[in-house]
């Protein structure tokens, strides 16, 4: 590639997905791209595992409509605050202007929760878990950046209902969980939750727990976000149930939105390097890539074995090709590079009579021989590998991307070097606004807020880096996408 990922990674971004063939930007609709198939078949796969376990944990899939009527997205004041500038809105059909405009989702809160308030009526309809795979849109006004930020993306969004506010903060941590067992551990995308300052929060939410990734620029992106809705949607939508003592009470309500396509962003991003993309085997549209070598004279032996093999390894249950086009073997290699194939079998001659083959990791740049025999138990092996290889090179880099500060001009010379800056804080309630938006203005940080679950308080004495008040958090901050 023609630029660096450590050295312009804003430019290296650009050109992989279209040397790799992710996406066409020639739709002629500002922020709106055309996904390709190699693109799309990864992020099928992505949506496959986290609706698997999205119905392991008792969620069920619907499909709501994509247009909502004004009214209900008027119904929650703050929501609709937050989201209207962002709107896109059908007025018309066909000729005739509507009586009442249409948005296109940007969420789906209102309607969904509208539809709640049918069908909750006692405690034998709760919990309620529901949750769709759908797109959304909304009217970008910043830069778009292919699979970091559009006007239309893919995303899942769950949404639950419960009796009790414990159940609904249960679910906030089950929201984690999910995202660490899937995010993490199967797509090697390191995170931290962090709870949102009071006025960073999703717009109707009590609170937002957003997981924060990092780029290899070191800039922040924010990944899966779970709200505690608390009870201002039910109170909104008039959600309510019948309790034991013959009482009506509102639902207690969460919502959860993995974002498929900027989580495919941090997997091009993390995982690639300057050959192209590295794809998690589990991701891969293609697995195994076999590349045969062979002159007219020996044409029949390799293809022969080329096709065997490949039919050895399908017959397995892994995807695989042969790439019998009419390119040289250094441009099939650079073209499967390129797409992140993780493992690239190479039979010529001597392979196809000796029953040795040899095996390239796209991962680790590393070859290996390995009999025909042993193949299928050797890729076996490999997925597992290459999987516990791309999580800790992320972990790596994530965990060096942490510092300290306790001035501000020790957080701008920290802030230099990417990632996460801890620094005390006076509050992330909507007192702590003027500080955060202070700091943003002077050092370019964001404030991102606190750990989950963090136990880490400032020492007596230490003060805001900016108000100079006794600091009553520590809150992270960076510079973010
Ligand atoms: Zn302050």
């Amino acid at each position: 590639m023609k630029n660096k990922k450590n050295e312009n990674f804003s430019e290296w971004f650009t050109e992989i997905t279209q040397e790799a063939e992710l996406c066409d930007l020639r739709s002629e609709i500002k922020g709106m791209v055309v996904n390709m198939p190699w693109a799309v078949m990864t992020m099928k796969k992505m949506y496959a595992i986290y609706e698997a376990e999205l119905e392991r944990r008792g969620h069920r899939p619907a499909l709501f409509p994509a247009l909502i009527p004004e009214s209900l997205l008027n119904k929650e004041s703050e929501h609709v605050e937050g989201f209207v500038a962002n709107v896109l809105w059908v007025t018309h059909g066909g000729d005739k202007k509507l009586e009442e405009k249409y948005a296109l989702r940007p969420t789906s809160e209102t309607i969904i929760y509208k539809m709640y308030s049918l069908w909750i009526q006692g405690l034998k309809d709760l919990p309620l878990k529901i949750y769709q795979s759908c797109q959304v849109w909304r009217y970008e006004t910043s830069a778009t950046r292919p699979f970091i930020r559009g006007r239309e993306f893919w995303w899942i969004e769950a949404h639950d209902a419960f009796a009790t506010r414990e159940q609904a903060e249960q679910q906030v941590r089950d929201d984690m969980e999910m995202t660490e067992l899937i995010m993490h551990q199967q797509f090697g995308i390191p995170f931290m939750f962090f709870q949102r300052p009071q006025w960073d929060k999703f717009p109707g939410a009590e609170n937002t727990y957003a997981a924060d990734c990092l780029m290899p620029d070191g800039k922040i992106v924010q990944q899966p976000s779970t709200h505690m809705l608390g009870q201002k949607f039910s109170k909104a939508f008039d959600i309510k149930f019948m309790d034991e003592n013959g009482k009506l009470q509102y639902a207690w309500q969460t919502c959860y939105g993995p974002c498929i396509w900027r989580i495919y962003a941090s997997i091009i991003a993390q995982h690639g390097d300057d050959k192209g993309l590295i794809m998690p085997f589990a991701l891969a549209p293609v697995q195994i890539i076999i590349v045969p070598i062979f002159k007219k004279e020996n044409e029949t032996v390799v293809r022969d074995k080329s096709y065997k093999i490949k039919q050895m390894i399908m017959q397995a249950g892994f995807r695989v090709d042969v790439d019998f086009s009419e390119q040289t073997p250094g441009s099939k290699f650079y073209k499967w590079e390129m797409k992140g194939v993780p493992i690239r079998i190479e039979i010529g001659e001597k392979e196809a009579n000796s029953g040795i083959l040899t095996l390239a990791r796209r991962d680790s740049s590393t070859k290996e021989q390995v009999e025909e025999s042993k193949l299928i138990a050797k890729i076996t092996d490999l997925q597992e590998t290459i999987r516990k290889n791309l999580v800790s090179k992320a972990d790596d880099y994530f965990i060096s991307k942490f510092f300290n500060a306790s001035t501000k001009e020790e957080l701008k010379e920290q802030l230099k070097k990417g990632g996460f800056v801890r620094i005390p804080f006076c509050s992330i309630d909507v007192d702590g606004k003027e500080c955060a938006d202070e700091v943003k203005a002077e050092t370019v940080a964001d404030v991102r807020g606190v750990p989950f679950d963090s136990n880490e308080k400032p020492k007596y004495g230490e003060r805001c880096i900016h108000c100079g008040k006794p600091a009553k958090v520590y809150v992270y901050a960076g510079r973010q996408y």
